[in-house]
This record gives structure tokens, sequence and C-alpha cells, in this order.
């Protein structure tokens, strides 16, 4: 029954790891309480029990975005539901109320604020609620970040109406969890899941900043037409990113806490509902972002903590298909860091406790072997080596660098941990500058002593050691250098330490793109996202409300040629396939495949297929061969003069096409004409 449902409402095939078993306590009747990780496809878990019981189920959730389109989403889906928040216009409220007159709701989507209204009670009595699900759930704790006052009402709700709740959340500790469990379900133990932590479909990947710029548009260019965030550290470096990117081809906005609050929707509405668009963004872009089809994310800084690390990577990939990430980090995001914990106004446990918490992040950044094993490690849970790591595929070369970073602890030492990084270097590699001079360094034992190592090198080694929290950079005193228990065995001989020996020999990050679907799916799969998109825009939802990547992958595989073959498609439920079947049967048969009219002229001659081929090529080498080059493309009346005309030297080519073009094109053009 359960399977039923998923097939025919949701055109899944199967569940998520955990679902099944939570799908069926909810459906029982049974208190839930249920942690999975992001992505892990909470709201299957509470809407689909909902369909399979009688009566009307309530859902609470804080976000009121998120709660409208989902909603969206199950009435593309052929479910009754509905919602009342503060975005409904008076319209859509009444709508609300007279469909639960008439029995004609099955999920009621509901603000947290609404509990505290007298009238709430009524009417959810009056429409028959048998049940009540708490999205985000974490928000009823109030040590939390996301505590919401009115998630305390949500206990009485449950004992006044007596009916079973379910709750979910990403995120709990222990602490949270026991927290919810006696706002929630007044003590009483519910029935609880918990999911681990991995998130196996999303690549880990960091890198020392070198030319961070470069570095960003490198990952940004292997990745073409796909969406994306990049995290930045100040308001000002999203602004002059997004800019960057857009003058190098790729369609970006940026997004931060300082921008008025409808360019701040109006950012978020684009990015749900356009395809391939960037987003260079601080922090405060995320929460309410319910987009499952995130490509990669980038962190142009270094996050907070380890827990923000792992829930701004977290937004790729929710769809569960393979998504990337990549993080930046430097001595200076160290340093700033530290700075802002320092800083702050917390009390000094927390400000301790805050310092472990990058300390953590910055073992995962210096990481010896498999990130996710060290990643999952710090949740509690325990994993083999992913293989889906930078360092499962490159493991990196260790060396015992006990000798040079005893030379810098004791370089430290010797100079009252009173200066920063680039003081400390010229000692150790005795550079007499005025400041050596004037302070008598010159004079120091550890003058001098580290020539075997170059400048960059002594860098990344301290970088290393600030990673090791070995020394901490000390905001009182502008960032001297000031050592750390850690190292005290180090520097008294009892214990040895290996370092990564990146900073000598740096791979060279890999550019090939990365596809979506096989080279031979490509034009298809592009043809149905474009099908998708004007769909999409003709009923301003967002795009995976039609359907997600991985459903028109799949199409594009494996090209059904009638409404059966196409109900077989994962993702194409019942509604679905009424709603959309025949206009992506047709974009499969080619009927409807937008084609330019410069192209419909050779229509039926064999130039045609020629011009095919050659707007392939041509694309494919948008960016040249290794995608990094700038972008270049031919007219549409460019390529079918070629495609006519047949050149069969570069000298002929050249009667077409500019020095540049032909640089980037002739060759490649030149073997599709010999091969047609
Ligand atoms: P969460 O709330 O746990 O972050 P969602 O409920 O938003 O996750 O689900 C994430 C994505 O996974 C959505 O795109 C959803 O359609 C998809 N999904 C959920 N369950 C399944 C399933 N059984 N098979 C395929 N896709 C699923
Ligand atoms: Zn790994």
């Amino acid at each position: 029954m359960p399977t039923d449902l998923l097939r025919k409402v949701w055109g899944f095939d199967d569940f998520r790891p955990g679902q099944q078993d939570i799908v069926e306590a909810v459906a029982a009747g049974q208190d839930v309480l249920a942690i999975m990780p992001t992505g892990g496809g909470k709201s299957l878990c509470y809407q689909l029990p909902a369909l399979m019981r009688e009566g009307v189920t309530v859902v609470i959730s804080p976000l009121i975005a998120l709660m409208r389109d989902q909603v969206r989403a199950l009435r593309e889906a052929g479910v009754a539901a509905g919602a009342l928040t503060s975005g409904n216009t008076e319209a859509e409220t009444d709508e609300v109320f007279a469909a639960l007159r008439d029995g004609q709701i099955k999920m009621l989507y509901m603000a947290p604020e609404r509990l505290a209204s007298g009238g709430t009670l009524p009417l959810l009595r009056r429409a028959g609620v048998t049940a009540i699900a708490v999205d985000e759930a974490h928000c009823v704790s109030q040590w939390g970040h996301d505590f919401r006052p009115d998630y305390l009402r949500i206990g009485e709700l449950k004992r006044a109406l007596k009916v079973p709740l379910s709750a979910f959340t990403a995120t709990a500790d222990a602490e949270t969890r026991a927290e919810i469990v006696t706002r929630l379900f007044a003590g009483a133990d519910p029935v609880t899941f918990l999911r681990g932590f991995d998130r196996p479909n999303i690549h880990l990947a960091f890198q020392p900043k070198n030319q961070p710029r470069r570095q960003i548009m490198d990952f940004v260019a292997a990745r073409p037409g796909q969406s994306g965030i990049v995290y930045c550290g100040s308001r000002a470096k999203t602004e002059t990113l997004a800019n960057a990117l857009n003058a190098a081809g790729h369609p970006a906005l940026h997004y931060h806490g300082g921008m008025e609050a409808e360019a701040r929707r109006e950012a978020e509405a684009r990015f749900q509902r356009e395809d391939g668009l960037i987003v260079a963004a601080t922090v405060a872009f995320g929460m309410g972002i319910d987009k499952p089809d995130i490509r990669w994310v980038a962190h142009a800084d270094l996050p907070k903590s380890i827990e923000a690390y792992y829930q701004e990577i977290g937004r790729a990939g929710r769809d569960g298909e393979p998504a990337e990430t990549l993080t930046l980090y430097g001595p200076n995001d160290i340093r700033m860091r530290r700075a802002q914990i320092d800083e702050g106004l917390a009390e000094n446990d927390r400000k301790n406790a805050d310092h472990t918490r990058l300390n953590a992040l910055l073992g995962l950044a210096e990481a010896e072997s498999c990130r996710r094993v060290k990643l999952l490690a710090y949740f509690g849970d325990e994993a083999g080596p992913c293989g889906n790591c930078d360092l499962c595929q490159t493991p990196p070369e260790i060396f015992d660098a006990t000798r040079p970073v005893q030379m810098a602890l004791s370089a430290m030492l010797r100079t009252g941990e009173w200066f920063g990084a680039g003081h400390i270097i010229d000692v150790l590699t005795g550079n007499e500058t005025d400041k050596i001079r004037q302070r008598g360094h010159s004079t120091l034992p550890t003058f001098g002593v580290g020539t075997d190592w170059s400048r960059p090198q002594w860098q990344a080694i301290i970088r290393q050691m600030m990673g090791r929290d070995l020394c901490r950079p000390d905001p009182a005193r502008h960032g001297a250098l000031h050592i750390t228990e850690t190292a005290h065995p180090i520097l008294r001989g009892e214990a040895r330490i290996t370092l990564r020996e990146d900073s000598i020999k740096r791979a060279k990050p890999a550019f090939t793109p990365k596809m979506q679907v096989s080279e031979a799916d490509a034009p298809l799969f592009s043809a149905l996202k474009a099908k998708r998109r004007a769909l999409a825009e003709a009923q301003r939802v967002p795009a995976y409300v039609i359907f997600p990547d991985r459903t028109l992958q799949e199409m594009a595989g494996r090209r059904p040629q009638s409404l059966d073959e196409m109900a077989r498609i994962n993702g194409v439920g019942a509604k679905k396939l009424e709603s959309y079947g025949e206009a992506f049967l047709h974009v499969i048969a080619g009927e409807t495949a937008p084609m330019h009219p410069q192209r419909r002229a050779l229509a039926g001659r064999s130039a045609g297929t020629l011009f095919d081929r050659l707007a392939e090529t041509q694309m494919r080498l948008a960016r040249g061969e290794d995608g990094t080059g700038k972008p270049l493309s031919c007219s549409t009346s460019q390529l079918r003069r070629i495609a006519e005309s047949r050149p069969s030297s570069r000298e002929a080519l050249s009667r077409m096409l500019d020095d540049a073009r032909l640089d980037r094109f002739a060759e490649a053009f030149l073997s599709d004409i010999a091969s047609l």
C-alpha cells in the first residue's frame, strides 16, 4: 500500500534508506521522532502517511516559502493540500477555509504563529485533524539558533486534539533531542529513528588558497550550466564575485543580509526557479531555500565551524544525485575566524567551545586521509574511507615535519610570541629585514636555521600548524602567533608530527567538464530541460516541481516512446503523466525540438546532420578543450555556410571564420566534415 502510493503519486520506485520504517510508524498512528540528514527525504515521511490515514494531517513548519512550494508540489501531484500562512492573500485563505469545511483537504500546512490565535484549535477540531507533523522540530529548542517561541505551543495542541504527532529534524544532538521529547511529546518517549549523517552523494574537497579568485572561477567553469552557491566571507565579496562570474559568462546573483528584503526575496525566488543560476552569497542565504537540484557548493572563504560547514555543503544534492563541494582556506581565514570568536561577546566557555568547533573544521581541512571519515566521526558516526573525497582520490604526500615544526615553535618562543608569520619566517630563513635588525633577531640561535625550506613552504607549514592548533594568532597582539598546549610535547621532543606536502607539489585541478548525462544523451537532455523551463515559467513554479533532474536524465537515457513507457520513468506519477507526459514525449520524438530557421532550411538534407554535429562541437569547445578558455561561439549562419560548403582545409574555413574562431574550432570542424 505505501509503495503503491509512492509509485502512483510521487512516481518513485523505492523508498530512500529509512523512509519506509518511518512512514509505517507514522501511518500506524504512533508518536514519532525522526532525525534524518538534509536531503534524506523527510517530507515524504509525513506526506505519504497523511494520504494513508483518515482525516486531515496538520503540518507545522517555520518556513513560509518552503510551505508554499510544498503545497504547490503536492497539488501538482494531485494531493489536496492547502496552507495557512501570513504569505496568503485573503482569497487564498478563504479558499482554504472553504476546502476545510467541505472536507476537501488532506494536508494543511500551517505557520507556527497561527497557534497563538484562539480560533485555531476550534478550526482544527472542526476540520477533523487526526495527526500533527512538525518539520524542523529543533526550532522548539530554546538553546538552539533557530528557536521559535510559537513552537512551544505545539505540545499543547497535541494534548488538546489527542492525536499522534511526528517530529522531524536534521540537526539534533542528544540534548536537543531530549528537549524535543519534553516539549512536543510531554516526555512520553516517541518511537525514535536516527538516520546517520552521511550524505554519500556529496563530494568533499578542500584547497589551500593560492589564487582564490582563479580557483573559484575554474571550479565554476568546469561545471557549465549547473546551479550552485558560492559562500563568501564578506558582503562586498558576494558582489565582486557575482560580477566576475557574469563577466565570464556564468549567470550569477549576489545575496547578503544587507540587501533590501524585497531584493533578497527576489534573488531567492530566481535561484529557486531558474536553472543553472549561481548565487554568490553570505551565510544569510540558505535557510528557507528548498532547491533539491543544487549541484555544487563552494566556499570562497573558510566557514566558521564544522557544523556550519556541514550545513552549508548539505544544501547541495538534496535530490540524491552527485553533487560537489570545494572549500578554500588560508592563514588569513584562520586569523579572521579566531578574531571573530575572541572579539565576540560570548562567555569564555562559549568562546572555547567555538574554538574547538573551528579546530575541528581546520582538522578536516588539513586532514591526511578520507575527509568523510573525519567529518562523520565528529558527529559520532563511524565509516570507512568513502572514495568520494579529494583525499580518497589523490592521497596526499605526508612528511615527518617534526624538525621544521620545532624550529618554527622555537622561533616563536624566542621572539616572545610577539610576531606574526611573516616575521617568524624572516627569522627562520635568515632574511635580514630592518625589523630583524632593529630587534636584534639576527643574533638568535634560530636565525637562518630553516633555509632548507623556501618561504612559500614555510607559509604552508605555519598554516598547517595553525590548522592543527599548535599555534594561534592573538588578536590582542595584531595576530602575533602564540603557542598552545598541544605544541608542548612536540617542542620537548616527546611527540612527532607529520604534515602534508601539498605546498610543494600542488596537484593541478581537473578541468574535465562534469556532465550529468552521457555525451550522446546531452542534446536531448538539454531539450527536455528547455521544455521543463518553459512549463515551469508558464506556471510560475520552480523547474523541479515539474520534474527533478534525475527524471529528465532517465528520460534522456531511456527515451520512452509511449505514455506506458513514460509511466515507468522514476518520478513520473499518475498526475504528472497526465499533465506532462505528452509534452515530453513530443520532445523525445523530436517533433517540437526548437529548430533555428537556419537549421530548418537544411532539414531533410545531409547538411542538416552536419549542422547538428558542428553545433554540438562548438558547444563542447565553447570554453576550449580544457573548459577554461574565453567563451566563444559561431553564429548559426556561419554554421550553415560551413555545413553547406563543406570546406576541407583550414584555409577554406578561414573564409568563414576569424582567427580566434579558427584557432578554437577549425581542427574539430574539419574532422566533423571528414567523418560525415
Ligand atoms: P529533507 O526535507 O529531508 O531535506 P526532502 O523531503 O526535501 O528532504 O527531499 C529531498 C529530495 O528527495 C526531494 O527532491 C524529494 O522529491 C526526493 N525524494 C524523497 N524521497 C524520495 C524517494 N523515495 N525516491 C526518490 N526521491 C525522493
Ligand atoms: Zn573519502
